[in-house]
């Protein structure tokens, strides 16, 4: 069994996932580095990952596939004999925004998939192993980040597929911050704003007005790294009295202005 405190990291190849894998890293944690497709992307976090001094190890799963979610738990208990922090991170844009009266099904089934239904039974596939981790690994400091966003509660007519699965998200915060409680396993959510990754490259114009026009009170867009920090302060510990809780890291988004 890995000596370390291990996180998995969901999605974990670029952007936000990446920031969050490297951050964990950087604070002593062993890395399951997930990834869809990018190989290479996800082989080079791993290099950057390494250099902190910890182990990673690398895993091709498609999280929306619950098929996928066992292998998932044997590559962890295989490689390292146990999983101190899940990171639901990895999801999906549509790939079309579309006004919500013309939305299709296959987006919405797409995104419900990815963002919400695997998270959802990957978090209770994995939840049943750390409550009995808890008994074995000595000094064990577990907890689930969900890194939702600002459309939890903002609405986007043009992509309200990703707004329910992100709102659903939420709930599913809640939910398992419950149901965990009494097992010592605090749950958190991350609400990421305006981010700076490859899923938000196509809108980049768009919210560069948005942002130099007011839309944040801190007037920059957000970077991976933002949110790496954030997950790495949750995982020290430093919140014993708490669960359920979220972090908005969205340079103030989330205040109402007069
Ligand atoms: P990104 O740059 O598009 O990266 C997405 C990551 O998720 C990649 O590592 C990708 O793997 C992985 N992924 C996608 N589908 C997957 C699947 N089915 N199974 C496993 N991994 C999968 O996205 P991002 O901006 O970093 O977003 C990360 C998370 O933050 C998402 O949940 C997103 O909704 C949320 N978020 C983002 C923003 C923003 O402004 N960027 C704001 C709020 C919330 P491959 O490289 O293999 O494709």
């Amino acid at each position: 069994m890995s000596s370390n405190r291990v996180a998995l990291v969901t999605g974990a190849s670029r952007g936000i996932g990446k920031a969050i894998a490297l951050a964990l890293a950087q604070n002593g944690l062993d890395v399951m580095i997930n990834f869809a497709s990018q190989h290479d992307a996800a082989a080079q976090v791993q290099k950057e990952a390494a250099r902190f001094g910890v182990r990673a190890e690398l895993l091709q799963a498609d999280i929306g596939h619950t098929a996928d979610h066992p292998r998932v738990m044997e590559a962890l208990a295989e490689k390292f004999g146990r999983l101190d922090v899940l990171v639901n991170n990895a999801g999906v844009a549509p790939k079309v925004r579309e006004d919500l009266l013309a939305a299709s099904e296959e987006s919405f089934d797409r995104l419900m998939r990815i963002n919400l239904r695997g998270p959802f039974f990957l978090t209770q596939r994995l939840a049943r192993w750390m409550v009995k981790l808890r008994q074995t690994v000595i000094d064990y400091c577990p907890a689930i980040v969900n890194i939702s966003s600002v459309s939890a509660y903002a609405s986007s007519i043009n992509r309200a597929e990703y707004c329910m699965a992100k709102a659903g998200v939420s709930m599913m915060t809640q939910l398992y911050a419950h149901r965990l409680a009494e097992f010592g396993i605090p749950v958190f959510e991350i609400r990421p704003g305006i981010i700076q990754t490859d899923m938000t490259a196509g809108v980049q114009e768009k919210y560069d007005h948005l942002i130099a026009g007011g839309l944040t009170p801190i007037p920059r867009w957000g970077t991976p790294e933002d949110v790496g920090k954030a997950v790495a302060a949750i995982v020290q510990g430093f919140f014993p009295f708490s669960t359920g809780e979220v972090f908005n890291v969205d340079g103030g988004f989330h205040l109402r202005r007069l």
